[in-house]
């Protein structure tokens, strides 16, 4: 679902209605997730944030707190997911309406580590370049890829904004998600899905990513 202002794609994902799940990013209006999770019945494991931006884990201190779910995040985004702040400082200038709490505390994710959550096996792989931290997660057994804000249909993560790089994310763009099945869904953290092969072959940064040198 889109939520808050800057139409960040939240992802709630269980195996079943009345079981567990897990959520991946939680903008600022947790509510709204959490309207979704109790209309499915759905108890929260975790949640699996992709970035520290404000947009993808402003909500997860108070998503935490009602839930009782463990937030994960990977440790090189620090400097962001603590200081909520001053991020909405230089985006906004001033807080707009949301929830920037912090959960007591964050797990810290690793490449290549596998996360067993609510029945479901989260790869991460560290994706740098739109921040430090970046992670995308795979879901191999769905053939499923949430690539937060490292790759969107039709372009890819900013890297202008602190800490960015571009080199960085076309370098993981060829290792870490382009050596993917063509097949592989892909639930991007802004606007609508996509697929690995409809990116490989028309996303406008593919002859850029080819290029990147490691
Ligand atoms: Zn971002
Ligand atoms: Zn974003």
């Amino acid at each position: 679902m889109p939520a808050w202002l800057a139409d960040t794609n939240a992802y709630i994902v269980a195996n079943e209605s009345g079981g567990l799940a897990v959520v991946v990013d939680a903008p600022p209006d947790p509510e709204r997730v959490g309207a979704v999770v109790a209309e499915h019945g759905l108890a929260v494991a975790g949640i699996l944030l992709t970035h520290g931006h404000v947009d993808h884990s402003g909500g997860s201190g108070a998503l935490a707190a009602s839930t009782g779910a463990s937030v994960h995040v990977h440790p090189d985004d620090d400097f962001l997911t603590l200081h909520p702040a001053e991020q909405l400082a230089a985006m906004f200038g001033m807080t707009p309406p949301g929830s920037y709490d912090l959960p007591s505390c964050f797990e810290s994710l690793a490449h290549g580590q596998v996360l067993d959550l609510a029945g479901l096996s989260f790869e991460v792989r560290h994706t740098p370049g739109h921040t430090p931290g970046h992670c995308c997660f795979l879901l191999a057994d769905q053939e499923t890829l949430f690539s937060g804000d490292q790759l969107f249909a039709g372009s890819v993560g900013r890297t202008d904004l602190p800490r960015g790089s571009w080199d960085d994310l076309l370098v993981s763009m060829r290792e870490q998600v382009m050596t993917l099945d063509d097949g592989v869904r892909v639930l991007p953290g802004h606007g609508p899905e996509t697929t690995i092969g409809r990116e490989r072959r028309s996303n406008p940064f593919a002859a850029s990513w080819e290029a990147a040198s490691t």
